[in-house]
């Protein structure tokens, strides 16, 4: 039995529980975060914070996150997951219990701040290799997807609709540009080039997106943050999704048409190799959370 972190109690994940009053529950009114840890050490705290902080922001509530560090670093103790090559802890935070009314509470109250750590598998070398299939999807979303609010409607019907597809990824597509998957980031490469759409309000500002963009720039890759209309976008010679729990994810094909000649191409494996270089350091690092 897994333990998860509710309202500043560690407890097993089936005795806890949320009132259906739950702003969360009745309107998804909340935030939430995903943070991954190698071998224990937490990668990139500060940024998911930071972003974090943007989402309160928009929200309007006023939440004191200072106890969040120890908070992740003991549910990850809690579950045993410290010496784990690859885990993350999911957070999510509420505008709390009160009776339904769309307004604000009048009278203020605890957000619910609900958590819990758990694996994730890198695919191996051989599965990485082959490469991964995606479908394109017209992106229903609202305006604001740059906030990463739990309500992810449009988000899992996308999935599903790869999953029925038979495929891992959904490209979501607005006015005829290809903008990010379902729940990860979305890079193309043309002629050697990088591109990946800007972190507008139209996509969800991806940690991993920050770090693959750094790497890309270290590795002496031009990188260009524009809009790819979704014709030259299927024309691409490359391309590969980013995200905490999939990392580096080359993708091969795109509605059943081979990208470039359907086969990982050298700049995503070149960037994939620095993603997992940089993480065996933080995994070989000491437990301390590491950016
Ligand atoms: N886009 C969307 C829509 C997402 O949901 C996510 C992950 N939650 C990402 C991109 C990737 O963000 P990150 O690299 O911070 O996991």
């Amino acid at each position: 039995m897994s333990t998860v972190f509710l309202n500043g109690e560690f407890l097993p994940a089936d005795e806890a529980r949320i009132p259906v009053n739950d702003r969360g529950f009745l309107f998804g009114d909340g935030i939430y975060e995903v943070t991954p840890a190698y071998r224990g050490n937490l990668f990139r705290f500060p940024q998911h914070m930071t972003r974090m902080d943007r989402g309160l922001g928009m929200m309007r509530l006023d939440y004191d996150r200072s106890g969040l560090e120890a908070m992740h670093e003991r549910l990850l103790a809690e579950n045993g997951l410290e010496d784990e090559p690859t885990s993350y802890i999911y957070v999510q935070i509420t505008r709390g219990v009160a009776p339904r009314s769309h307004a604000f509470p009048k009278e203020p109250v605890p957000p619910t701040v609900y958590a819990f750590a758990n694996r994730f598998q890198r695919p191996t070398d051989e599965r990485w290799s082959e490469g991964f299939s995606a479908i394109t999807v017209p992106d229903r979303r609202w305006a604001r997807v740059d906030i990463k609010t739990i309500a992810l409607l449009p988000n899992c019907l996308a999935q599903q609709a790869a999953v029925d597809a038979g495929v891992e990824d959904a490209v979501f597509v607005k006015d005829g540009v290809a903008l990010e998957g379902s729940h990860n980031n979305l890079f193309s490469v043309h002629d050697g080039v990088l591109v990946t759409h800007p972190a507008s309000h139209e996509i969800l500002h991806g940690i991993t997106r920050g770090f693959v963009i750094e790497l890309a720039r270290g590795l002496g890759i031009d990188v260009e943050e524009r809009a790819t209309p979704v014709e030259e976008f299927m024309r691409a010679d490359e391309v590969f999704f980013t995200g905490t729990t999939v990392e580096v994810r080359p993708t091969v094909r795109v509605d059943g048409q081979p990208v470039g000649d359907g086969r990982v191409g050298p700049v995503t494996r070149a960037i994939h190799e620095a993603f997992v270089e940089a993480t065996d350091r933080v995994a070989g690092a000491t437990p301390v959370s590491a950016d």
